[in-house]
């Protein structure tokens, strides 16, 4: 089992993966990215991934075409590695040129990858609970282009971490909850499921589609329409859902006792029907 790397065209040990000073991605964040997880060695909805960051690089302009590259990669990383339960991350970046704020045109993208093990979150966390905490949402207003501009996640994050919470709730001047800094977030609000809906303020998540999908199959209706603090307070569940969580139950919001304050049994048919798809489409998890 390796932990490899990947770089313009080249595998490598992580450790000796390199990009010049003047990368792009280095300097301004001019860069996308994505994350892959593997389930028993086989990646789970990498197509899904890569038309995201493939539609990103439309919107911010990287000219470059790199579907069936990145694909590949993954593969190459994936057997090559000998991970089972392993993340891909991938980025994309404008590439090199002095620096400049205003994009020249014709760079070569920066093109890297790396392949690592992933420890599963604690069972513990799904009995019992996750917390989250709330923070406003200061990022920019193309939340669905997943660039590796991250600065307000990471200081949100961060706050978030001390506190020993899972992630936080992102909510706008009109208190109106976006998602999390690393994952979309559902509510049942009096007996209906609800998420933001997709388009600029959220990132349309991957794991975010297969639970709305999940929720298709245990027979319940997802309303794709925000809702506010004030609803999410008087919500009966609360749950994140991303690559690394898959679906995470939350049981407090800044200490707040969220439904009945444990796991609900909304958030835990979403994951069992969730893992199914997984299992039907890659033959592990
Ligand atoms: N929202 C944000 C801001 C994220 O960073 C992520 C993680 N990439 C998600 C949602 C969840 O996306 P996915 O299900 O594709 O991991």
């Amino acid at each position: 089992m390796t932990e490899l790397a990947y770089v313009n065209g080249a595998y490598m040990p992580i450790e000796q993966a390199m990009v010049p000073v003047e990368d792009r991605g280095m300097q301004f964040g001019d860069s996308l990215y994505e994350v892959v997880r593997l389930y028993g060695g086989v990646p789970f909805r990498d197509r899904g991934h890569l038309e995201r960051m493939q539609a990103g690089a439309n919107v911010v302009g990287f000219e470059t075409d790199f579907i069936a590259q990145l694909r590949e990669v993954i593969g190459v990383l994936a057997s090559r590695s000998g991970l089972d339960d392993a993340f891909v991350y991938l980025q994309v970046t404008r590439g090199v040129c002095p620096r400049i704020h205003a994009a020249p045109d014709g760079l070569e993208p920066t093109v890297i990858a790396t392949v690592r093990a992933f420890d599963r979150l604690p069972g513990i966390l799904y009995r019992k609970g996750a917390s989250a905490y709330t923070e406003p949402d200061i990022r920019w207003g193309r939340r669905d282009v997943k660039a590796t501009t991250l600065l307000p996640n990471i200081l949100a994050a961060t706050r978030v971490q001390k506190k020993g919470g899972y992630d936080a709730v992102f909510f706008e001047e009109d208190r109106v909850v976006t998602e999390g800094t690393v994952s979309n977030l559902f509510a049942v609000i009096d007996g209906e499921i609800r998420t933001h809906p997709v388009g600029a303020k959220i990132l349309a998540g991957i794991t975010r589609g297969a639970t709305i999908e999940a929720a298709g199959r245990a027979g319940l209706n997802v309303r794709e329409e925000a809702f506010t603090l004030e609803d999410l307070w008087h919500a009966e569940e609360l749950f994140f859902t991303n690559t690394y969580c898959e679906v995470l139950p939350v049981v407090t919001v800044d200490e707040r006792t969220i439904g009945e304050g444990s796991p609900g049994p909304v958030a835990g048919t979403l994951l069992e029907h969730f893992k199914n798809i997984v299992r039907e489409e890659t033959g592990h998890h």
